[in-house]
């Protein structure tokens, strides 16, 4: 993949060589952190390792970190965990720009959804939802869960967490927050940012793929979404993954977030660089630093991914693409964007190891491509 320029950090983002060698370490034996000879118990103190990093990453305690295959499997069991025990809430309040993971597992749930509207800038609308848990009534309606993310996949928009979780709370509700997108790019407080329940993955900012943990309020019970043994205190059953969590453990030993706030200025010089007439949405917005999604018209979302990755470049059409068919991104949609805009968004997202050059780089292939395909033909 010599000379290719990866631009595609928010779908997976390359192993970091130290996390690697975490895990080959950690792979040399076949352990099972649940035995109790001296290999287990070695394994056992990887996987708490890794645990105590996490969660003093997170500011949160220990016991609330519970391991799971990855950011989906968090989400799923935050959403559908609380549905089916626990609090049992009776009602999901949906960001209109949630991750699949929580938007198709919230239609699952078995009980009524509502969506929360955002703003044109892609931040939750806070007044919309101020107002409709001014009415919501606790006592008679049941508790209920928001689900409202840190940052946005495809807009790096930061979402006003705090405020939307004291709104629930004073309604008697319950927040989750997937802050997959988030960890290791922005500081991420369990603490203070007042949400029930958090979810992060390894691999959006250099560790393994197939780990994450759903973080948990000390005390709140939900209904495991994998039953069996009785590992992560009966939250989450089957054999540890040790040799991931290990490489998870290596990324919060590495990850920095001065890795991250060094991209703001090769994101400023991209947005810099493309025509008047391209859509930078969430612009002005406080975002990611890693990541910029414009819309240019007539240059089709597919177009743009294929002539990119023929002229050496990978970057995505956003999330909307994980079937493998682009379609009209509904986060833009939720943000006010026509079809035919939301039709014609590109992400592009950096990170780690993302040299000084990628703007000039990206630049130069995709005007050229812009021009031959799409203004060529307006
Ligand atoms: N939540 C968000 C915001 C994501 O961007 C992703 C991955 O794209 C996920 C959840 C799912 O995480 P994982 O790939 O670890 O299952």
């Amino acid at each position: 993949m010599a000379d290719r320029l990866y631009l595609d950090h928010n779908a997976t983002s390359p192993l970091r060589p130290q996390v690697r060698e975490a895990m080959l370490a950690a792979m040399d034996a076949p352990r099972n952190a649940s035995s109790v000879h001296a290999e287990g118990r070695a394994a056992k103190r990887l996987v708490e390792d890794a645990r105590a990093k996490l969660a003093e990453i997170l500011s949160a305690p220990r016991e609330s970190v519970v391991f799971t295959a990855g950011g989906t499997e968090a989400d799923n069991t935050g959403v559908l965990g609380m549905v089916g025990g626990g609090p049992k809430v009776r009602r999901l309040f949906v960001s209109a720009i949630e991750h699949e993971a929580v938007s198709v597992a919230a239609e699952h749930a078995g009980v009524p959804v509502e969506i929360v509207p955002v703003t044109p800038q892609g931040a939750l609308d806070l007044s919309w939802l101020g107002e409709r848990l001014s009415s919501y009534d606790a006592e008679t309606d049941g508790p209920f869960l928001l689900c409202v993310m840190l940052a946005n996949n495809e807009t790096g928009v930061i979402q006003p967490v705090a405020e939307a979780a004291r709104l629930a709370r004073r309604a008697g509700g319950y927040v989750l927050c997937d802050a997959v997108q988030a960890l290791f790019k922005l500081p991420v407080d369990f603490s203070t940012l007042g949400a029930d329940l958090l979810t992060v993955s390894a691999h959006k900012a250099g560790g393994p793929v197939g780990v994450g943990a759903l973080v948990v309020t000390p005390g709140l019970a939900f209904e495991p979404l994998l039953r069996g043994g009785g590992q992560e205190e009966y939250r989450r059953a089957g054999t540890h993954n040790v040799a991931a969590i290990a490489g998870l453990g290596a990324l919060c030993d590495v990850a920095s977030l001065d890795d991250y706030a060094r991209l703001e200025a090769l994101r400023d010089e991209i947005e810099a660089g493309l025509p008047p007439e391209a859509t930078v949405w969430g612009r002005g917005a406080p975002r990611l630093a890693n990541t910029l999604c414009l819309s240019a018209p007539g240059f089709r979302s597919e177009t743009q991914v294929m002539a990119m990755d023929l002229s050496r470049v990978a970057a995505s059409a956003g999330s909307a693409c994980s079937s493998g068919k682009v379609r009209p991104s509904p986060v833009l949609r939720a943000m006010g964007a026509s079809e035919a805009e939301a039709g014609s968004a590109l992400r592009i997202s950096m990170g780690w190891d993302t040299a000084d050059d990628a703007p000039a780089r990206f630049l130069a292939a995709w005007n050229k491509e812009y021009e031959r395909i799409a203004r060529r033909a307006a």
